[in-house]
This record gives C-alpha cells, structure tokens and sequence, in this order.
C-alpha cells in the first residue's frame, strides 16, 4: 500500500501514516493547513477498501458543502481509480434520508421548502409574509438573508424555540418571526413543510428518540469520517455522535484556525471537548505544510497566531523560498482591477489561479472586465443574486421613468425612495385618483404634502429633465445623490439597525461597470449580458479558466498563485467584525484560509481611496506587513526606539493609559502618548512591536506600563 502511494508521488509522513494505519476507535487529527488532513482522510479509505477488505458501501465520509465533496470525490478517483464510489456526501443529504425515514415512520408527510420547494410555497416567501406580519414593513434581500441565517444558527445551536425571543436578535422581533415560522411550518397535524435545517433537527431528533430506527442507520456504516470539521454545528455533531454509538469508529479532520462559519452555528469548541465525548479517543496534531512555500506558511504561521482563542500549533515547512509574498498597494479600486487583469494576461495556466474576496460584490467588476477581455473564468457559487438586487432594479426603475414621465406605475415604485417621507397611505391615493401628464406635477395636485416635499419633487423634476442627456454613470450618481436615494437607503438602514456600507458597495459597483458606457439602455443590456456571463462561469466552467471566489468558498482549496483583492478597512475585518474579540479573531481566520490557499504566488491587494475618499489597509494587512518586516534580513533591522525620556512627574500619569501587561495584546490599536495611533504587532518577554502608520517601533514594555504610555482605541 506504501508503496503504490509512492507512485503516486505521495510518501506519508509518520503522523499521517498513523492517521491512516490506525481505523480503529475514535481518532482527531487537528492540523494545519496544507498538511495533508484531506489527504490523509483520502488514503485512509483507500486503505480500510484496500488492505482491510472494507465493503465502499459501509463507510460514509462527510463534508459540509457540495463543492468540497466533488472535490474529494475527485482526489479519491486520482488516488483509487479502481476502486468503484464511495459515498462522499454533505451532512445535509445524510439528514435527509434519515428525515425521510423517519417521516414515513411516523405517518407523516412533508414538502421541502427550499431548493426544491414550489414556488407558490418556499421559504422565502413565507418569511418575506411573516416579516411583513410583525414589522408591517416589506422585507428586503438582505434583511431576509440576515433572518435566514438566524433562524439557521438557532437550529444548528440546537436553541430551543421558547427563547428565540430573547437571544441576541439581528433586529427587533427577528425571534418572534422565527417562533411564527416553526409555528406556521408544523401547525397541521399530519403535515409538515420542512427546511435545510429543519433536517438536521429531525434527523437528530430521530436518532435520539427512535431506537430502532436509529440501529437500522447504525448498523448500515462500519466507519465515518468527517472532513472540514470545524465548520461542524452542534446538531450536526450530534448525528454524528448517534451514528457511531456501538463501534466508536470515527475519524475527525479539523482545524480550529480554520473555522469560519460560527455565525452560521458551526461549534468548533466542540473539537476542543472531544475527550468528553469520546474519553478514548486519539488525537492527533500535524504541522508540516505540504502546500506552500516557506515564506507563505510562516508569515501565516505568525499571523494566526495572533488569535488568542486557540489550539496551539506550530505549522512550518520543509518546501523552498519562492517568491515572496506581494504586498501592493495601488491608488484605487480601478487601478487594482487593472492590476490583476494585466497580470492574468500574462498567465498561461489560468486554472492555478484564483481572485479571492470577502464579499461577493466585489467580484461583478472582475466579472464585467474578463468578460469584456475574453479571460475565461469560473466561480464556484456565483453570484448571480447580484442581478436580481432590489438595489439594481431601483436604478433601472429610476432609469426607466426618464423615458416616460407620465408613467404612473413606475413612479409609484420609487416614490418612497426618494427620501421624501411619504407614505404607503398617500402612493395608494395617488394610485387610486385620475390623473395625467408629468407625475411630479400630477402628484404635487393630488396628495396633500408639506412645503418642504413639494419644493423637493420640482428639484426631482428638473433631475429628469437633464437625465436622457447624461452619461449612465452620472445619472447613476444624481439618483444617488440629488434624487435622494441613497439617503432613503441610509435612513431605512438605520431603522431597522442595518449596515448601509453593503448598499453603498452595490451602487458603486453600479457605477463602475456603467463607466465606459454611454447610454442608460447600453447600461440595461451590458447587465443582462454580464448576469448570462455569470451563470455560464457557474453552470457551464470552460476549461483553463481562473476561478473568482469568496475566502469562505475557498476553504480546502489550492492554487499555485492566489491573488487576496480589497484588503481594506472595513471590508475585512468589517466594520461587525470589529465589535468584538470574537468576531475578530474569526476575521482573522478568514484572512488565513485566504493566504493558506497559496502555493507558490500570494499577492495581497489594496487601494489607498475610493471615489476620492481615503481609504485604510486592513489590518490583517498591517500585520502581514509587519511580519515580513521582522522576518526581513538583518539590514533592515529596526532600531530600537527607547521610549521618550520622561521623567516620574514630569508628565502626569495618564489615568487610562495601560498599566496592565494582559492588555497588550497583538493587534489591538493604540495611542501612543508621542508617536500618536498604532497597532501591537509583537509582544514578547520585555520587548513590545507597535506599527504605526509609516513605521514600526519597538518598545520596552516596562517603561511603557510605568509610565503608562499607551491608550487603547
Ligand atoms: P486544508 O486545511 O487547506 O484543507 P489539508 O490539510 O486538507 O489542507 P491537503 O489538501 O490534503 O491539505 O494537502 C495539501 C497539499 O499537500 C496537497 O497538494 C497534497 O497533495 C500535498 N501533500 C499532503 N501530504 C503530503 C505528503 N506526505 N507528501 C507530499 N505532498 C503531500
Ligand atoms: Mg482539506
């Protein structure tokens, strides 16, 4: 067996020769990234099939996406052509055969309603119906997203229903639209409407409460394995847990830096506690990176370890330098774009690379530019949503009316969104009355309206007299900016404790694509064009294409050069990352799978401003920087700044500054009394690294605390 993995051009290491030798019993194996978990997991089937006569049939490996399934499928077929398919499926599929037995045991029928769901009856519209109910407001994508997961994170946490009211709430009253949509799916006696989720929940419920059914699953698999597990919820854990009650023989591939779905209920302390579960089990730690290039796995060594909540590992490698990790900084987005375009041009194997970001807004203008270059592309969960944008449909809406300003349908539309506080009350009246020509003046004559609104719809009118003229992108900006909608959307953001900043994102990616176009209706079409272009770079991947992914989507993933874009300020970490420790540290998770994914080439990509507004580099970026300054040769050593002479007294004492070493923390932002804001970068034995907007400075830390120095932001 060893040796035909040799062949294959793969020599296990010790720990993983073990991982795969030792299929008895329980077993995590909690390794970094690269070090070959997914590997390991692969030959350890090979092995169970191969050397231990294992039926493919009776072992069930488990990841939590679809993707990352295919993907294993795919490396097994590269390892085992000969051996016919194992079952690699996510854990949602497994919930659902188990659900659906369960069901029909009971008596029971059931309609999914999601994916498949019909489209009178599907999630969305039930929730969208529920909203509407409680908050006597329409409910807009992102808030029905914001929901979703939600009620999502309830259920994996396994939360029962009676305090979804009084948990941490997204918005006002968001649990007690959840308690009315458990309600409203299970309120027939006989039947019930079942979601993503909601299988998980009933396929636990199952196996904990129905014996004998629980033993027919049971006995069906003589192993599991789960990759990925990190990302694994409580309720997910619990299946698990049920399936592999009589034989133990479960191997758990995890890694705690990596988890990046908390806010969606994943539990990765869980892995933390797999001694209490399991008190036999083996655990198993492995460091050395396979995937990339010494520079690349220590500087993201040193990054993560930056997290304070985690479990201690060193990864190192034994690969060469390559090149070193490319930190550019350009003036805009624009410039990035042009950036990264330039250079896939000159990339001949396009399938090794990828564009990584934290939100998927920012990939439509990569989108829009490869299409128009003809660089093939694929991304794995495109965003096609994007096109469908309530957002997007308001501009054109806005668009549309300069063709016809008597249009009375599509006026009513956008009125509320004119920031002009009008109400639902007055449009229904202006709807239901007679009325003709020019629809600012028709509405002025009809609806009773405050000085200040009407002198507001004759400056709205005069905007569209000038509209047919202008060039899209300008006209983009006056609806923004001088027909009030992008105060309507701030105001609306604010109401229902909102983040505008994403609103804001989507209208200047509005903006760029209309840019070099001269016409609102070649604007229209170039966005058909490009939500085609989308949908094929999802359903129909050409070959050598670069992928466009998300950092999440990315996870377990490998390209030779990675290309990180946005890096800024607010982006990642976001401005909720930054509420607290956790979220944060979390962030910072996210920015690590995103560098791990590097083989040879990573490049770090951000802007100094964005429509003239000054932009700052993320964090995560200062500190890579600083890192790669540490790690830099000797000539350019830093010199050590002595903290300014001052003498006890001299100055006063500041009350807040730090006094305490247990606030100095790596990437916490301080003041410094002289050299002003800065980020802690290092802290070890008495020597403290603060970089601060142009420079490090190193510091000792027990003149820092004595005369108390520093400030926390
Ligand atoms: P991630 O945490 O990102 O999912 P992983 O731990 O699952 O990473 P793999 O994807 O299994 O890592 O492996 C990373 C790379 O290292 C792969 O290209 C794999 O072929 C290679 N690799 C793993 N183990 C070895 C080994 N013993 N010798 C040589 N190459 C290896
Ligand atoms: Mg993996």
């Amino acid at each position: 067996f060893e040796r035909k993995k040799q062949e294959l051009g793969i020599k296990l290491n010790k720990v993983q020769q073990q991982a795969v030798l030792e299929t008895e019993g329980p077993l995590l194996l909690l390794a970094c990234p690269g070090s070959g978990k997914t590997t390991t997991m692969i030959m350890r089937i090979g092995y169970l099939i191969e050397e231990k006569n294992v039926s493919p049939r009776r072992i069930k490996a488990i990841t939590f996406s679809r993707a990352s399934a295919a993907d294993m499928k795919a490396r097994f077929a590269r390892f085992f052509p000969d051996i016919p398919a194992v079952d690699f499926s996510t854990i949602h599929s497994l919930a659902f055969t188990i659900t659906r037995t369960y069901l029909d045991k009971l008596g029971k029928r059931y309609e999914l309603i999601e994916g498949q769901g019909t489209h009178q009856f599907n999630k969305q519209s039930l929730l969208k119906r529920l909203y509407k109910d409680v908050l006597k407001d329409d409910c807009t994508d992102d808030e029905l997203a914001t929901l979703s997961t939600f009620i999502s994170s309830l259920k994996n946490k396994l939360i029962p229903i009676e305090q979804w009211g009084t948990v941490t709430q997204p918005f006002p009253k968001a649990g007690e639209i959840a308690q009315k949509y458990e309600q409203h799916k299970t309120r027939q006696a006989d039947f019930l409407y079942v979601d993503f989720d909601d299988m998980l929940v009933l396929a636990e419920k199952a196996l904990r409460t129905d014996d004998e059914l629980a033993d027919r699953f049971r006995e069906r698999y003589d192993y599991l394995l789960t990759d990925e597990s990190q990302d694994t919820s409580l309720v997910q854990h619990m299946i698990v847990e049920h399936l592999v009650a009589y034989h133990g023989n479960l191997c758990v591939v995890a890694d705690d830096d990596q988890s990046i779905y908390t806010w969606r209920g994943a539990d990765p302390n869980y892995l933390l506690e797999f001694k209490k579960v399991y008190p036999d089990a083996k655990i198993l730690k492995m460091e050395q990176n396979y995937r990339s290039s010494k520079d690349i796995v220590n500087a993201s060594a040193t990054f993560i370890k930056r997290n304070r909540d985690r479990y201690p590992k060193d990864m190192f490698t034994k690969n060469e330098k390559s090149r070193p990790i490319h930190l550019k900084q350009v003036s805009d987005p624009k410039q990035q774009l042009d950036y990264v375009i330039y250079e896939l041009l000159n990339e001949q194997n396009l399938n090794e690379v990828a564009i990584l970001f934290r939100n998927n807004a920012s990939s439509t203008l990569y989108v829009s530019e490869l299409h128009r270059r003809g660089i093939p592309f694929y991304m794995k969960d495109a965003d096609d949503r994007f096109f469908s944008h309530w957002i997007i449909e308001d501009i054109l809406n806005f668009m549309r009316l300069s063709f016809n300003v008597e249009r009375k349908d599509i006026f009513t539309k956008i009125i509320m969104k004119m920031n002009l506080f009008v109400s639902r009350n007055m449009v229904t009246q202006f709807e239901k009355a007679q009325t003709s020509g020019n629809v600012f003046d028709a509405f002025i004559r009809t609806v009773t309206l405050k000085s200040r609104q009407v002198k507001k719809l004759q400056a709205y009118k005069k905007g569209y007299v000038i509209m047919p003229e202008m060039r899209p992108m300008r006209v983009i900006q006056l609806i923004r900016n001088d027909l009030g909608y992008e105060a309507a959307l701030k105001s609306r953001a604010e109401k229902f404790g909102y983040r505008f900043d994403h609103m804001s994102d989507i209208l200047d990616t509005l903006e760029n694509i209309a840019m070099p176009l001269r016409t609102m209706v070649e604007f229209a079409e170039r966005l058909k064009e490009l939500e085609e272009a989308v949908q094929n770079a999802k359903f129909n991947p050409p070959e050598n294409a670069v992928t466009l992914s998300t950092f999440h989507s990315a996870k377990g993933l490998e390209f030779e050069r990675v290309f990180m874009i946005d890096l800024q300020k607010g982006i990642i970490p976001s401005e909720e990352d930054e509420n607290d420790k956790a979220t944060l540290e979390e962030a910072r998770r996210l920015f690590y799978v995103g560098m791990t994914r590097a083989k040879q080439r990573l490049e770090l990509l951000s802007y100094r401003e964005e429509d003239g507004k000054k932009k700052e580099d993320s964090r995560f970026l200062n500190e890579v920087r600083g890192i790669l300054t540490n790690a830099a040769p000797k000539v350019h050593a830093k010199k050590q700044v002595k903290s300014p002479p001052v003498k006890s007294g001299a100055i006063p004492i500041n009350p807040k500054g730090i006094q305490n070493r247990k606030d100095l923390v790596n990437g916490v932002e301080v003041v410094h009394r002289v050299f002003g804001k800065g980020t802690i970068l290092e802290v070890e034995g008495q020597r403290l690294v603060i970089q601060f907007n142009k420079e490090q400075k190193e510091f000792d830390i027990e003149t820092i605390l004595q005369y108390r120095l520093l400030e926390l932001v």
